[in-house]
């Protein structure tokens, strides 16, 4: 501590570069402080520091995270403590660029298990990153120790060390909640859970932030069902959606969108507060969508698509530019290939011809000259032959009340259950359409990424920078706009170190069809954290977990993805 004031007052008024002496790691009275990384200059990407705090110091008990859910849940909270303690901070640190500028992975409505804070058997440890101050290149030698001997003690007073054992109790009650309802779903074949009283409905179509005045969620009493739930007396009411097949209709601006979109996102675990905290869907639930444009390799959409025009072929299908159709049905083969067990389908984002082909249609364009099998003569088969269901808004077509096993109406945005009136209508009303699906789903070949397909060289450096939806990895743009399930950058960053770990490793020449490789993944994730799929050691205190289908989904949208043969 003494060394690192000596150091910046030797550095007061040096060259930026002088700051480099300052890496290593530093005694506080409360903390030890690593300096891992020191930016170039004020302007570049700021500076990587840990703080490493004795657990005994905290309200941070064993017990606290005595299982991994339970662990994320306290680490999380961390993150949300630092970072509001940051921005309570009075910080008045002068300087050009960055300087003064403190910084912790920021999560959202989200529990995402993260690296900004990594609770260990003794230690917690807090990633953060800070900008050096100078004046222009002249390091601001004061102002640096403000920030390391005013502001960061601070920060660290009013957040971690100030978290109070009943509040950490909360947030792991919830978490225990959330998983005994996830038990329970799949004990019973529940595959989404809505409790009563949820919010879903978001305040805009930017924010992930409750809409405030919604209307609460309540069951339909033919879907409600009681599941009893730790830490509390009642046991917790709500919707339930069986395995199988489940349409959602209703007139226009009822709603139904808004109930899909909270089931996407059900597939993660939400704060107190958030309205989602008891809306829980299957983990391997996938959203599928059109997204014409994209690139696909080597994928076999012929249950969906034959007899393309010229011969090409759909056995294993490759574009540079895929239609509506032959997107969503490249988007179900992938997922499919993944594990999915659950698709989420919007008529608002799907092609209609890949969804309906009515009777008419059928009369005038032949089997024969239409390339497409309409998913509607699939979703029985997905059911039937893989155990896939199917969650589907529908309000322009009644076709699918045929197929359909529940029948959700959403009307004010509350849900009722027409099943029977939908299936007596089925009855009374023929839709004249014949089965163009045949009899069974049909197999597809495994894929096997070759190596080449990734290339993180931009030139002589090494490239891969990461937004919310896109990773720009060497020369490749991976467009990520359409994979509506990420929800966080850090998600993207992660599948950027995941994507530049498999090219460090060669881990292509193992020759392991997509499903093995995802599973290599989780795996790893799963044992050796997510930081391991880093080059660097020290600082990763910006990566979140990324389900293998994010990672599919990236993998997928690589234009140079190569197949082997
Ligand atoms: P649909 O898909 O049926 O056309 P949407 O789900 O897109 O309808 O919803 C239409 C609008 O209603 C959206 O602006 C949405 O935010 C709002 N909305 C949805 N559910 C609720 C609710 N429970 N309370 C208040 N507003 C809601
Ligand atoms: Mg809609």
């Amino acid at each position: 501590m003494i060394n690192l004031a000596k150091k910046l007052e030797q550095i007061d008024g040096k060259g930026y570069k002088a700051y480099k002496q300052i890496q290593g790691s530093y005694k506080f009275p409360d903390f030890e402080l690593l300096i891992d990384y020191v930016q170039g200059d004020p302007f570049a990407s700021p500076s990587k520091i840990r703080i490493l705090i004795a657990r005994s110091k905290t309200a941070f008990l064993q017990k606290w995270t005595n299982s991994r859910q339970r662990k994320i849940r306290c680490e999380d909270m961390i993150v949300r403590e630092v970072f509001q303690a940051i921005s309570n901070l009075k910080n008045n640190v002068r300087g050009s660029g960055k300087s003064g500028l403190i910084m912790i992975d920021k999560p959202g409505q989200k529990v995402l298990e993260r690296t900004a804070v990594q609770i260990g058997e003794n230690d917690i440890t807090v990633c953060l990153s800070i900008g050096l101050p100078a004046q222009g290149r002249t390091i601001l030698g004061k102002e640096a120790k403000k920030i390391f001997f005013q502001l960061l003690p601070e920060i660290l007073r009013h957040s971690v060390f100030s978290v109070k054992g009943k509040d950490i109790e909360c947030a792991i009650q919830l978490c225990d909640q959330q998983m005994a309802i996830r038990s329970y779903m799949k004990e019973r074949g529940i595959i989404a859970f809505i409790a009563n009283n949820s919010i879903l409905p978001r305040a805009s179509g930017v924010s992930d932030q409750p809409l405030k005045g919604a209307v609460p969620f309540q069951s339909p009493k033919e879907m409600e069902v009681s599941i009893p739930v730790p830490h509390r007396q009642e046991p917790l009411k709500g919707m339930a959606i069986f395995k199988g097949i489940t349409l959602i209709v209703g007139g226009g601006y009822h709603g139904k969108s808004t109930l899909l979109k909270a089931l996407e996102h059900g597939v993660y675990d939400h704060i107190e507060g958030d309205g989602r905290e008891f809306v829980l869907t299957d983990r391997s639930a996938c959203k599928i969508r059109a997204e014409d444009g994209r690139s696909i390799k080597k994928v076999d959409i012929s249950a969906f698509i034959n007899n393309l025009p010229f011969q090409k072929s759909t056995k294993s299908f490759s574009t540079e530019n895929a239609s509506g159709s032959t997107s969503q049905a490249a988007n179900i083969m992938e997922m499919l290939e993944a594990g999915a067990k659950t698709l989420l389908i919007d008529e608002d984002t799907s092609a209609t011809n890949f969804m309906i082909r009515d009777a008419r249609m059928q009369a005038l364009i032949h089997k024969e000259h239409e390339p497409i099998t309409p998913f509607i003569d699939k979703v029985l088969q997905l059911k039937q032959d893989f155990d896939v269901s199917t969650i589907l808004v529908m309000g322009g077509s009644g076709d699918y009340f045929s197929v359909a096993d529940r029948v959700i109406k959403m009307d004010h945005y509350k849900p009722y259950d027409v099943t029977h009136e939908a299936k007596q209508i089925a009855c009374q009303i023929k839709t004249g359409r014949k089965h163009e699906g045949g009899e069974k789903f049909g197999e597809w070949k495994l894929r096997i990424p070759e190596s080449g397909s990734l290339n993180s060289r931009k030139g002589k450096k090494s490239k891969i920078a990461c937004r919310l939806s896109e990773i720009q990895y060497g020369l490749e743009k991976i467009d990520l706009s359409y994979v509506e399930q990420l929800v966080d950058e850090s998600q993207t960053r992660m599948i950027g170190e995941i994507l530049s770990y498999i090219e460090r490793t060669n881990l292509f020449d193992r020759r392991l069809t997509v499903s093995q490789l995802l599973d290599f993944v989780e795996n790893k994730i799963n044992q050796d954290g997510l930081q391991s799929f880093s080059a660097h050691h020290g600082h990763q205190g910006e990566l979140a977990y990324v389900r293998r289908f994010e990672l599919a989904a990236a993998l997928n949208r690589i234009r140079a993805l190569k197949i082997r043969e």
